[in-house]
């Protein structure tokens, strides 16, 4: 916040059109940690609160960190005389977004990695690594990529595409959806993987007609080449975490449920260390890997990440476990009751034997952490339930709020099962419109309940949403669009993918706020605007409740405040 003197006149600044300059200044000060939040009040605003006591409102004062005041702009003037005064100018304020599906790090590297996202050619896909090659020193190795062989028509990538022009640089490419991924030959010689290497359960060395590998991996197999790749140096992780915090805050994002993987420890010694400069501006609930269910124990019990109950705090939250079931529908490793309607003796696969996951989440629910596991297929859905249920049923009733990453996929007689267990789906719309282009030709007719919202939302779930960036885009407004409207994003669904399941935006804005604040336990302090509450918010610049829903796509963040901080501003 701007740190203007206590005595000083009312001043009301513009949140368009401001000046440039002192805009910037704030900014460094802020995320410099200098600037103190101070008491300031918007006002002439549409207010969502998420908050049923107090819907709407036209105001709002922040004091400290904290929210103070919610109601008219005239009661926020009498009872709050002489403080610093945004004019809202009739825009939509609400609780600000909480991302609950994100790989926080992998995003803020990616801004800087090479970019594969949009290849649509084999000859791209090539010289984009040529071009990233030419520019990093010999030796370094080439992640990330994200790319989709969908764009240029299906065929997987092999090393023989990217060995020629990637001699002295290890390759490790991934798709988008992080469930395969390519490596070059340098890679293959640096992870010692040779025709002999045998597969990995769970996991799959794609190989050609001779049985060497072709340097795709997928799922559990992808562990061979991860294990040669140099750990993360903590200076490049801070700096990921910098950017990916500048480009969530621009999209009115407050909060983050980050999915930790491989890297899950030494990312959480990189928030800490952000947390401890005062230097995090995104509050983030942090997941380790299932299996290591009894470190995180330990460490919660040693007080490592701090808090009176060795949690943490509200800027950086552990207790949070990610497993998985299955893998993912684009590399047909999700998996189905019935087979792949373009594989018919494929019924996708297991990355975790169900017994595993029984023996894993029963403990780790007896040590009273928090569990989360990816589901994305009918049938993987089906076994978590049914794990999650003699679960609770074994070890006592107790608020644990079971979470279903995806929950992409879900068999009809499913879908009533979450609400009667309170286990929460966390789903990510962007996905729905992504892959509504072509799940039809993979899963034919259980299209119906795929990305089922309205059906889970009409069966008393408490859907949650989030992006999974970077696999897909962190823009919760591109989000809202895509749960309301369910157009593709190739426009060939103009009436809605799959229509029967679009949801309203008052559904979806909560999806974004108090429904994600309960999937982390945190809806006592976060994800409504009312009094006592954490100063969380975005301001956006048209009510999107109120055009046609086509256009929510266009509406911008103009605003974002984080624990009574401005931390962006357009
Ligand atoms: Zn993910």
């Amino acid at each position: 916040m701007v740190p203007f003197g206590r005595d000083s006149p009312e001043r009301v600044f513009l949140v368009k059109g401001t000046d440039f300059v002192r805009t910037l200044i704030v900014l460094v000060l802020t995320l410099a940690g200098v600037a103190h939040a101070t008491t300031f009040a918007i006002v002439n605003a549409k207010l969502w609160t998420g908050d049923p006591a107090q819907p709407a409102a036209e105001a709002i004062v922040i004091d400290g960190e904290r929210i103070a005041f919610v109601g008219t702009t005239q009661q926020a003037r009498d009872r709050h005389p002489g403080v610093e005064t945004v004019d809202a100018k009739g825009q939509l304020v609400v609780p600000g977004f909480i991302d609950s599906h994100v790989h926080f790090l992998d995003g803020g590297s990616n801004l800087s990695s090479v970019q594969l996202r949009d290849a649509s050619s084999r000859d791209e896909f090539a010289d984009r690594i040529r071009e990233f090659a030419a520019g990093v020193p010999m030796g370094t190795w080439i992640a990330g990529g994200d790319w989709d062989h969908s764009l240029w028509g299906g065929e997987l990538p092999t090393r023989e595409w990217i060995d020629a022009v990637t001699p002295d640089h290890p390759v490790w490419v991934n798709r988008l959806d992080g469930h395969m991924a390519l490596a070059n030959g340098a890679a293959l010689v640096a992870a010692n993987v040779t025709p002999g290497t045998a597969d990995v359960a769970g996991g799959e060395i794609v190989r050609d007609a001779k049985g060497a590998p072709t340097g795709i991996f997928k799922d559990n197999s992808m562990a061979l080449v991860a294990a040669a790749l140099p750990p993360p140096r903590a200076e490049l992780q801070d700096r990921a975490l910098a950017a990916a915090m500048r480009y969530v805050n621009a999209q009115g994002v407050t909060s983050v449920h980050h999915m930790g993987m491989d890297a899950a420890w030494s990312e959480l010694d990189t928030f800490s260390r952000a947390r401890s400069a005062r230097a995090l501006t995104v509050r983030v609930y942090a997941a380790v890997p299932l299996g290591e269910w009894q470190r995180l124990r330990d460490a919660i019990d040693a007080k490592t990440y701090g808090g009176a109950d060795g949690r943490g705090d509200a800027w950086l939250t552990v207790g949070l476990l990610k497993g998985f079931v299955d893998g993912s529908l684009g590399s047909h490793t999700a998996a189905f009751y019935e087979p792949f309607d373009d594989a018919p003796n494929d019924r996708g696969l297991f990355i975790n034997t169900p017994e595993d996951l029984y023996r894993w989440i029963s403990a780790a629910d007896g040590a009273r952490l928090h569990v989360t596991v990816h589901a994305i297929g009918d049938r993987a859905n089906g076994v978590l339930l049914d794990i999650y249920a003699r679960v609770a049923k074994e070890n006592g009733a107790r608020d644990r709020r079971f979470r279903v990453e995806h929950a992409q996929h879900l068999a009809p007689t499913d879908i009533a099962r979450f609400a009667a267990l309170d286990v929460i789906p966390s789903m990510q719309p962007c996905h729905a419109i992504d892959d509504g282009r072509w799940a039809e030709r993979v899963i034919g007719k259980r299209i119906a309940t795929t990305y089922a919202f309205r059906s889970l939302i009409d069966a008393d779930a408490k859907l949650a949403f989030g992006s999974d960036w970077p696999v897909a885009p962190a823009t919760p407004l591109e989000g809202i669009y895509a749960a309301v409207t369910r157009r593709t994003i190739d426009d060939a669904h103009p009436n809605g993918w799959v229509p029967a399941q679009k949801i309203t935006v008052e559904e979806a804005l909560r999806a974004y706020t108090s429904n994600a604040a309960y999937d982390e336990l945190e809806e006592q302090r976060k994800g409504a605007l009312k009094v006592g509450y954490l100063a969380d918010l975005v301001m956006i610049d048209r009510d999107i409740r109120a055009i046609p829903p086509a256009e929510i796509r266009d509406a911008k963040v103009s605003l974002t405040v984080v624990g009574g901080r401005i931390v962006y501003k357009r």
